[in-house]
């Protein structure tokens, strides 16, 4: 079978949910891929952010087949050695208190809405069924029922209602018009620190640490989904750390298994998680012993091989090398750390079509929001392989 026999199958029998970039793998190693037809490329998207590690990380792949061999699934019904060893070493990590395993990303984000809004009529005392979260206008926070619901986009909800009622939406980067939107009822907060598929939106500087305090003011969670900006991407652990801050409850996910297998968490540093009594919430798959031992093995490799100050010093360099590129098309460069994105002028056509060019070059690279190509490899990425992708990307930009 070659490339188009493998589309054609997708194309037949798959829901047509994505629309990707034409290329079949079936093989990756660190930063790079290879594709049915043996064609080498790096992998500048490193699945939203979900391979940090690289690809087939042979510590993680030992935890994952060493741990697959002795036992994979208890179900919470169950104690498993690995949870609680997982639990201690994120805390750790991240100086939290409590976690709470999940699978997906949009899965965590359910989890925290719960939590939020239980705490706030159980602690806060606001009146049943009146909590109110606030977010933030181009948010990404997954794609279920309850959060697209508050999505300002209007293709991932057109089609989908009626929606969940009990969310406010404010614009990102704008912490009067948080202070505004805040009612006695408001229970919790909820941002990316930089926002990811918005197109890597940077808010501006002192953002987060004004929203810190006005949440502490008006005892309100603040929830930071670092699900993307999180473990490595823009070169500390936490995005949050660049405003040397800490939210009441962070979500993760992606990069925490080193994309190996579906895991997230809910991180929280306060009380939140402790309002949850046995029966409040579950997950079959959360939680179990495959996953815990591979996200251990994850956040291990994450700190041991210095992947974050890789992170930081690569995506300085990166971008420095992008902001020389003279070329019509560009209109901005944003980024931090490895999480960087380059917004073309809408006369240039579409982001998409540049992706495309690089990947005839070698570079898998997605538009994000029409008109912005991200730049997120993993983060064991080294300055020759930066200089080899550059000498590439720079006459497709010119172009
Ligand atoms: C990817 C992502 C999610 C959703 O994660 P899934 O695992 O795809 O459900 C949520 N929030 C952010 C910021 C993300 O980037």
């Amino acid at each position: 079978m070659n490339t188009k026999d493998y589309i054609s199958l997708e194309d037949e029998f798959g829901a047509r949910n994505y629309k990707p970039l034409d290329v079949v793998l079936n093989r990756g190693k660190g930063i790079w891929v290879w594709d049915v037809e043996g064609n080498k490329y790096l992998d500048f998207l490193s699945a939203y952010s979900a391979v940090n590690q690289g690809h087939c990380h042979p510590e993680i792949m030992r935890a994952m087949t060493e741990q697959a061999k002795k036992l994979t699934l208890t179900s919470r019904a169950f104690r498993n050695d690995q949870l609680g060893l997982l639990y201690k070493e994120l805390c750790e990590l991240t100086h939290s208190h409590k976690v709470l395993p999940m699978n997906s990303g949009a899965e965590a984000v359910e989890t925290v809405i719960k939590a939020v809004r239980k705490w706030g009529y159980k602690i806060k005392r606001v009146p049943e069924n009146k909590a109110e979260i606030i977010v933030c206008e181009n948010n990404f926070h997954g794609r279920t029922i309850a959060i697209i619901g508050f999505s300002t986009d209007e293709q991932y909800k057109h089609g989908f209602g009626p929606f969940a009622p009990g969310f406010k939406v404010v614009p990102f980067g704008d912490a009067e018009a948080l202070k505004k939107a805040i009612t006695p009822n408001t229970v919790g907060f909820m941002a990316e620190p930089i926002q990811g598929e918005a197109g890597v939106i940077i808010p501006p500087q002192g953002y987060l640490r004004e929203v810190r305090t006005l949440c502490e003011k008006q005892n309100i969670i603040m929830i930071l989904d670092e699900i993307q900006t999180g473990l490595g991407r823009t070169g500390r652990l936490l995005a949050e750390e660049h405003e040397g801050i800490e939210a009441d409850v962070t979500l993760i996910g992606k990069a925490l298994s080193g994309g190996f297998y579906p895991i997230s968490a809910v991180l929280s540093n306060t009380d939140i998680l402790g309002v949850f009594m046995p029966g409040d919430h579950g997950s079959t798959f959360g939680g179990n012993p495959l996953a815990c031992a591979v996200a251990r093995a994850a956040l291990s490799v994450l700190t041991k091989e210095n992947m974050i100050e890789n992170a930081a010093e690569m995506g300085a360099y990166f971008l420095s090398r992008l902001n020389d590129i003279q070329s019509p098309h560009i209109k901005e460069i944003r980024g931090k750390g490895l999480m960087i994105g380059v917004e073309l002028v809408p006369e240039a056509g579409g982001a998409r079509r540049f992706c495309e060019e690089l990947m005839k070059k070698g570079l898998l690279c997605k538009e994000t929001h029409e008109n912005v190509i991200r730049f997120a490899p993993p983060l064991i990425i080294t300055k020759q392989d930066i200089d080899w992708a550059v000498e590439r990307i720079e006459p497709v930009l010119k172009k």
